[in-house]
């Protein structure tokens, strides 16, 4: 069967989803469904039945695509125009309430989506409808201007509805949408959140239809040519590339956690066991990462030349060493991403030994994120004390949520005791990482 993508775009009334999900499914080449249109047909159709509680099975609709534009039927009536008027907007939030509703209305969707590849707008497509998507978004807009919007929208229609009435609307609708006990209007966490207060329709088009690329392109693609790793130096890309099909093929190599993954300034902080650990952070990483080795390697010829070119600085001394965490701290506050391994040296059993303090000591200097990561796997492969490794395995990259030095500043004013706890709570989070045994 041929493969399907799917783009769910979530948000309250007026935040720009219908117009944002048109462009976004016209750039793509992709089906448009309008879920909220479905609630509206369903409402017209309700009015337009004897029973007051008719059997949902018998409303039948479909969507006609022609010349890119798409028409709402019931039947064959075309209902197009007439789900768009105002009462037609309050009947539709007031049916969607009920659980026997959305449940026909969901049907409806997923049925219209099989086999082809879509853009769907809603309140709950992401959370609920399909939570699989590939792309989930969160639109979101301040009231004034969603209120502006749909004003100017219904304007052009001959409304002469005015905009505190507009306002009025669309605040009792977010409401019921929020508050209801089925798939009420909230944003899933794996969604991204894009605010269009100050965006033109086609910025927010390009970000998404960005996303969808990247996400859509083939993996391999993605680590040469990643948007996110378009500034890096052209030996940084390739030796990233290589070392992923390297690390492919002879360890099944694996990334999990991903979307926990910060953007600007963090310091990124795995466990380590193994020599295979650094690579396996530079290729798990999808933005461009720094990280730094001791100056002696730098002495080599071949060493020297390259190691710059992918991102690794030499330092003097260890982790603790002052040299050290102020080169770090120049890296953070230019926005960069740091790999540090916060045990300081391989662990001799795999165990995840207690982490040195001056990573917290650079999150409260730099106030960045640390994102605590466990590899699995690596130690099988190759464990300290072992000459070479072994060839074949399974090494598995687990990113976890980030810590921010901000939320540990303002619990207390004793630095020292939040870096302790920062440090413990940083500790904590790498064992409770990938614990499944994934070494086969
Ligand atoms: O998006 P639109 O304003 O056309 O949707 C009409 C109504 O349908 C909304 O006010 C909302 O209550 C409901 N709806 C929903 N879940 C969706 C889409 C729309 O509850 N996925």
């Amino acid at each position: 069967m041929k493969k399907t993508f799917c783009v769910a775009i979530d948000g309250p009334s007026g935040s720009g989803k219908s117009t944002v999900a048109k462009g976004v499914a016209s750039a793509l080449g992709f089906f448009h469904i309008d879920s909220g249109a479905i609630y509206r047909s369903l409402a017209w159709w309700m009015e337009r039945q004897t029973e007051s509680l008719p059997n949902l099975d018998c409303f039948t609709y479909h969507i006609v695509e022609k010349e890119g534009k798409f028409f709402h039927f019931i039947g064959d009536i075309d209902v197009t125009v007439e789900i768009r008027a105002p009462y037609i907007s309050q009947r539709s939030s007031e049916i969607a309430r009920y659980s026997q509703v959305r449940k026909r209305v969901n049907e409806l969707q997923r049925e219209i989506a099989i086999g082809r590849s879509v853009v769907i707008e809603g309140r709950d497509i992401g959370s609920v409808v399909f939570p699989n998507a590939q792309i989930k978004i969160f639109l979101t807009a301040d009231i004034d201007e969603r209120a502006r919007r749909r004003f100017e929208e219904l304007k052009l229609k001959g409304s002469l509805n005015p905009l505190e009435e507009v306002k009025n609307d669309l605040i009792e609708r977010d409401e019921r949408d929020r508050t209801r006990e089925d798939a009420p209007l909230i944003q899933s966490k794996d969604a991204v959140a894009i605010d269009t207060t100050n965006m033109t329709v086609g910025e927010v088009i390009e970000k998404i239809v960005t996303l969808a690329k990247i996400e859509r392109a083939p993996r391999f693609w993605k680590l040469l040519v990643g948007e996110q790793r378009s500034g890096a130096q052209t030996l940084y890309k390739i030796v990233v590339f290589v070392t992923y099909l390297i690390y492919r093929a002879l360890y099944r190599f694996e990334i999990e956690g991903l979307e926990n993954y910060p953007e600007g300034a963090a310091i990124i902080a795995p466990n380590h066991s193994s020599f295979l650990d650094p690579p396996a952070m530079g290729v798990a990483c999808p933005h461009e990462v720094h990280c730094l080795a001791k100056a002696y390697l730098f002495k080599n010829r071949i060493l020297g030349w390259a190691l710059p070119r992918i991102n690794t600085h030499p330092v003097m001394g260890d982790g603790s060493d002052l040299g050290v965490l102020k080169k770090i701290a120049e890296f953070l506050h230019q926005g960069k991403q740091v790999i540090i391994f916060p045990e300081g040296s391989r662990s001799k059993d795999n165990q995840v030994a207690p982490l040195k303090r001056g990573i917290a000591l650079l999150a409260s200097m730099a106030k960045c994120k640390v994102v605590p990561v466990k590899i699995t796997g690596a130690y099988e492969a190759w464990p300290r004390g072992k000459k070479f490794p072994k060839l074949w395995g399974k090494i598995r990259v687990t990113f976890g949520k980030p810590l921010d030095w901000k939320d540990y500043e303002i619990r207390s004013p004793n630095k020292k005791e939040m870096q302790i706890l920062f440090t413990k709570d940083l500790e904590e989070s790498i064992k409770n990482l990938g614990v499944k045994e994934v070494f086969r």
